[in-house]
């Protein structure tokens, strides 16, 4: 459990709150897994529906859908979405327009206890969500219930920081009154990726309707039909109409039309680094009868490392490095795609890690047993089998899990080594179970390696040596540094997530 404890600045509006993250399912108890079994036969029985556009609060149909198809059996549907064209993003726009001035007007108070009633509702069908990400996006049943659990969190974070931040602070000083508070911008723009197909999506769209702006939902293609329960819990919990709109649709038809129009105020995305650029190109423009700079929010991709000591524990960093570079199929920005072995505890390191690798359970996602899921797409598997061929080519293999038969879109877990520093595979985001081991002949060597790089988003460190540890702390420069842990999973209200260099703005 978390708790944090923030005061606002000297008077009597100051607050105090606590907030708790809330607890993941326990599937060693019988009734979670019965709960959660429940749910996928529920969920498996609805599969195949329809999800049109909401727009102003209205259902509009499309003369087009994008089908969402089932990772671990690519034939089976999941659902259909409306896929919006440019007018429906206008629309979208007109619609986060017109709500604008009464929701900015609607006391924070009420914004918050929206998102809190989200939350609410999210809690009691929390099974039944996990379920519909095993089936949209391979998650297996932790990393889905863990994905249901960051975004009840972040509801009831941004209402708690709301509050906070919503009675403003008074400055005074002797014979002059000073008020500082905030105004929300307008019409932010919400572009997702589908790997957390819930909590990146609700976190940056709560955020941006509990301080007072309007929203539209751009989803990943990919992860639409869980964007859909999303639109469905903000309405019952209250959301005006025209406060949030749910535009699936595809990014490169639709994205211009929502970045660069005059009327938005703010693009946050969350996606690749050659998109999150081209979004941050698109919205510095200004376009003719804007009358506002606009603001860009941008988490991007990584190319993370973790370094082992060579006086590590290594039973401790082959669990670690193995949950943080295959967990997900290592389809997570924060995931682990490099090893930085140092001096003679390469060898060992080595043989246990590709001992683990070549144990793990590639399966299913809704097969409880199954530790690395199906990757999200074909385009997916083939963008990372090419990277794995490259791998093999320009260095040797270590490592490599066995794949079942069936129709998902199985990538084998590997690991290699003897790569060039400058490889392309070494240097650019592969987002999949591709993991590369190096040695460096020092503990200082092995911080460079690390941050040579252009992504800096997150890193770890597994060492006994206070001094090494230290020094990672002040060197190691990443936007979450880990020690003796996975680098994966990081808890709202505990460990703030954002990148550096070309992992994001911060
Ligand atoms: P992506 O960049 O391909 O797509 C992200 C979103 O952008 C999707 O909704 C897509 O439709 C949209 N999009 C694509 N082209 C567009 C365009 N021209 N204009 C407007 N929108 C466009 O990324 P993805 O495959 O969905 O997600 C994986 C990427 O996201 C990885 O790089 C990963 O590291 C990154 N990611 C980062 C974080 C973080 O917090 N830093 C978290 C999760 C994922």
């Amino acid at each position: 459990m978390t708790m944090a404890r923030i005061s606002g600045m000297g008077d009597a509006s100051a607050v105090t709150f606590t907030f708790a993250n809330d607890p993941l399912a326990d599937f060693s108890r019988d009734d979670n897994r019965q709960a959660m079994q429940a749910a996928l036969a529920d969920v498996k029985r609805r599969l195949g529906q329809s999800y049109p556009l909401v727009l102003d609060g209205r259902r509009v149909d499309t003369a087009e859908w994008i089908e969402s198809l089932n990772p671990s059996h690519v034939r089976e549907i999941v659902g259909r979405c409306g896929k919006a064209t440019t007018q429906h993003a206008r629309d979208a726009l007109a619609a986060a327009e017109r709500a604008f001035p009464a929701w900015r007007d609607t006391p924070f108070e009420e914004r918050c206890r929206l998102l809190e009633r989200a939350a609410d509702i999210m809690r009691k069908r929390r099974f039944e969500l996990a379920a519909w990400e095993v089936f949209e996006c391979g998650k297996q049943w932790r990393e889905a219930d863990a994905d249901v659990a960051e975004t009840i969190d972040y509801c009831r974070y941004y209402a708690d920081e709301m509050r906070r931040l919503g009675r403003g602070y008074s400055m005074n000083v002797p014979g002059e009154t000073n008020h500082y508070f905030y105004e929300p911008r307008g019409i932010a723009v919400i572009i997702a990726p589908w790997n957390f197909p819930l909590a990146i999506l609700c976190g940056m769209t709560t955020a941006a309707l509990v301080t007072g702006n309007t929203a539209i939902m751009k989803p990943a293609e990919q992860s639409s039909v869980i964007a859909a329960k999303l639109q469905e819990i903000l309405e019952e919990a209250g959301a005006p109409a025209g406060v949030v709109q749910y535009l699936p649709g595809i990014g490169e038809e639709i994205g211009p039309t929502l970045t660069e129009d005059p009327r938005t105020a703010l693009v946050a995305f969350t996606g690749s680094r050659g998109v999150g650029l081209l979004l941050n190109r698109q919205t510095a423009e200004v376009k003719d009868g804007q009358d506002h700079i606009k603001r860009m929010i941008a988490e991007l991709g990584g190319k993370n490392a973790i370094i082992v000591d060579d006086d590590a524990d290594l039973d401790q960093a082959v669990e670690g490095v193995v949950a943080s570079a295959f967990g997900y199929a290592g389809q997570k920005c924060s995931a682990c795609s490099r090893v930085i072995v140092v001096g003679a505890a390469y060898a060992e390191f080595r043989t246990r890690l590709g001992a683990a690798v070549e144990s793990l359970v590639v399966g299913p996602s809704h097969d409880p047993y199954t530790f690395v899921p199906p990757v999200i797409s074909a385009d997916a598997k083939e963008r990372i089998e090419g990277y794995a061929r490259l791998a093999a080519t320009e260095g040797s293999l270590v490592a490599e899990a066995q794949v079942p038969g069936g129709t998902g879109y199985y990538v084998a877990p590997r690991v290699y080594e003897g790569l060039a520093l400058d490889s392309k595979v070494a240097r650019e985001e592969v987002f999949g179970p591709l993991l590369l081991l190096f040695r460096a002949e020092s503990f200082e060597e092995a911080v460079a390696l690390a941050l040579d790089s252009p992504f800096g988003l997150t890193g770890g460190v597994f060492s006994r040596n206070p001094r090494n540890i230290e020094r990672a702390r002040r060197e190691f420069r990443a936007g979450n540094l880990y020690i003796n842990r996975k680098i994966t999973g990081a808890i709202v209200g505990r460990q703030p997530f954002g990148g550096l260099a070309m992992s994001g703005l911060g």
